[in-house]
């Protein structure tokens, strides 16, 4: 294809503002998906994606558009995740594009999300497209929307197309906007072959599949290519593009992107930023590489089932060749047995590997408490990194603790200014900026990230009603007085509920956490002392009554079916609990003991 028929260009949006739904109603609109095989949402293919209404993995669809001035033109359309946790995929899919529109949802305006993901395109120097959705709401201000677009961005917004992405108002518009204001990509067909690795993942059929966005040269079925970091060479299998099914393709030029496949084992063979060129006569110079993604958030997945790790391992494994940025290796707890440690970009990554682990593989989960990495400086001058409370070396040896801080953008109505400055404050926050665009506050905080992995993005949410948006990115270490609270219920230690906190916050933590477990344990027949401690002091303690009746007892006698049933029911919630020496715990106990309210 001639390269000035080529557009390559992603969307950025805050979440719900109405991405997939453009990217649907533009699939549409060019006749790529028949009518008949439309489903909403086509680019977000995970079940927990269409449930959850998030966009995990960037994806990408081929477009073919007959413009305005009779050139029918290739549209490359990468969607990308729009959560904070998948910023990195972000980032790196705007670097295979030239061009961005800028979705902004016309009644809500700018948001925290749309300012770091316009960032990230600009940065990776795109054109943008600005584009106002939404605009059948009553509630649509598209004229004020436009001007929060210039005082808080600096785009210019005066020529942005307005649309209602669900009815399909102005979606031609955009179609000629792309062609029209977006810069076509460039490259040398008769230079080397130079492709970006923009993505992988593991299908069932396929194995590992990779996404390419070729830059100079072309590449071909068949042809055999070097990977330039890991030098590993393939022979190209096949070569596809996404409409959004595969469909074979002969070649690959310049500025084209697509998929292929070659007997690559598993994804991590697979580096996302790196180039492939070929294994003869190829380029002499790699692309700029990409920053790998680093979990930041650590936490023990164990089977509540200790029968279940070998399921589980099979599962976490399978994952994981689908997923390069979730880190996992093998862990053992006195309390809950054989289990794994696993890193993730963020909360909402955590959440969906759950999910999915639970849903797709059919397995109980314990999860123990998220904790970020701590560096632990030693007397002996050396530092280690503490990715498990429970490995927190003996105090006498440790000089002193270092732990990661975030700087975090808050985008709130006014009205709720005050709670937030609140939230922040309580969790040890540091207030770095505050300004405003219209009715909105942005309020920029230097905040702890540990004191953010738990509950703050619901808090956040509950406490604004919803109105708040929330973006953060991590700025460095810093030393603070942390200290390791251990949990002992009846006695024993509770390996998984232990966590680092600050000395300051640790007496209400302590305190919060062994009045929710008196709550969340089920009484047994005999007095259980809950208690949390910071070495062998305990700083907080209630004490669980023990049961006098015996459950079945409240039926009446003759019913034997539904005594049957009461009884059943109880042996169900039992494969959702854990025993920790003579007490059992149930799961659900876990997670909730360890929001904080
Ligand atoms: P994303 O998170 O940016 O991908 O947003 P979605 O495309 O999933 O849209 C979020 C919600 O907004 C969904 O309930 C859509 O049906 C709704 N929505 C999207 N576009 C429009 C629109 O133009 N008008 C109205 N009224 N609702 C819309
Ligand atoms: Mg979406």
């Amino acid at each position: 294809t001639q390269l000035d028929l080529i557009r390559n260009f992603s969307i950025v949006a805050h979440i719900d503002h109405g991405k997939s739904t453009l990217a649907d109603r533009l699939i549409q609109l060019t006749g790529t998906v028949a009518d008949r095989d439309m489903k909403a949402q086509m680019l977000d293919s995970m079940d927990i994606e269409r449930e959850r209404g998030i966009t995990i993995k960037a994806n990408t669809v081929r477009l073919e558009y007959p413009a305005k001035d009779g050139n029918t033109y290739i549209l490359n359309l990468i969607d990308t995740p729009g959560h904070v946790d998948f910023a990195y995929e972000v980032s790196r899919s705007m670097r295979a594009v030239e061009g961005s529109l800028l979705v902004v949802d016309a009644s809500q305006g700018v948001e925290a999300q749309t300012l770091a993901n316009v960032y990230q395109a600009l940065d990776a120097g795109h054109e943008i497209v600005p584009v106002l959705n939404k605009i059948d709401l009553p509630a649509a201000e598209p004229d004020r929307i436009r001007q929060q677009i210039e005082d808080v961005i600096g785009l210019d917004a005066s020529d942005a197309v307005l649309i209602s992405a669900k009815s399909g108002l102005g979606i031609p518009d955009v179609l000629e906007a792309i062609v029209k204001r977006l810069p076509a990509p460039k490259g040398d067909r008769n230079a080397p072959l130079k492709a970006m690795l923009v993505d992988s993942w593991y299908d069932a059929y396929l194995g590992v599949v990779v996404m390419i966005r070729v830059m100079d040269g072309v590449m071909r079925k068949g042809d055999r290519v070097r990977m330039m970091q890991t030098n590993a060479v393939y022979g190209i299998d096949r070569l596809s593009v996404l409409k959004p099914q595969m469909v074979d393709i002969d070649e690959l030029g310049p500025g084209e992107i697509g998929v292929l496949t070659a007997s690559i084992k598993q994804v991590r063979d697979t580096r996302v930023g790196d180039t492939i060129t070929h294994e003869r006569k190829g380029c002499e110079v790699a692309l700029p590489g990409f920053k790998p993604a680093q979990p930041v958030v650590f936490c023990g997945l164990f089977p509540v089932d200790a029968n279940e790790f070998e399921p589980l391992r099979d599962a976490i494994e399978k994952l994981a060749l689908n997923d390069a940025s979730f880190t996992y290796e093998m862990e053992t707890s006195a309390a809950l047995g054989f289990g794994f440690r696993c890193g993730f970009l963020g909360l909402l990554h955590l959440e969906v590997v759950r999910d999915r682990l639970e849903r797709e593989y059919d397995i109980d989960l314990i999860t123990t408490a998220p904790s970020v990495v701590y560096h632990i400086y030693m007397k002996d001058g050396t530092m280690q990194e503490l990715h498990n409370p429970a490995d927190m070396p003996d105090l006498t040896y440790v000089d002193h603790i270092e732990e990661p801080r975030i700087k975090a953008t808050i985008m709130v109505p006014d009205e709720y200014l005050g709670d937030i400055l609140k939230l922040c404050q309580d969790r040890r926050g540091i207030q770095a900026d505050l300004s405003y665009a219209g009715q909105r506050a942005m309020v920029v905080y230097d905040l702890p990230l540990n004191e953010v992995v738990f509950d703050f993005y619901d808090r956040l949410k509950s406490v604004t009603k919803g109105y708040a948006s929330f973006d953060y990115n991590i700025t460095g270490y810093r030393e603070d007085f942390l200290v390791k609270m251990s949990v002992l219920v009846n006695d024993e230690p509770v390996d998984a509920l232990s966590m680092m906190v600050h000395r300051d916050r640790a007496d209400m933590r302590g305190r919060a956490m062994v009045e929710k477990l008196k709550e969340l344990i089920p009484r047994h027949m005999f007095k259980i002392p809950i208690q949390a401690a910071i070495g062998g002091r305990v700083i907080a303690r209630e004490t669980l009554s023990a049961m006098r009746k015996d459950v079945t007892a409240k039926c009446y006698g003759g019913d034997a079916t539904r005594k049957k049933k009461l009884l059943e029911k109880q042996k169900a919630g039992k494969k959702k609990m854990r025993q920790f020496g003579k007490v059992e715990i149930p799961q659900q106990a876990f997670i909730n003991a360890l929001k904080m309210d």
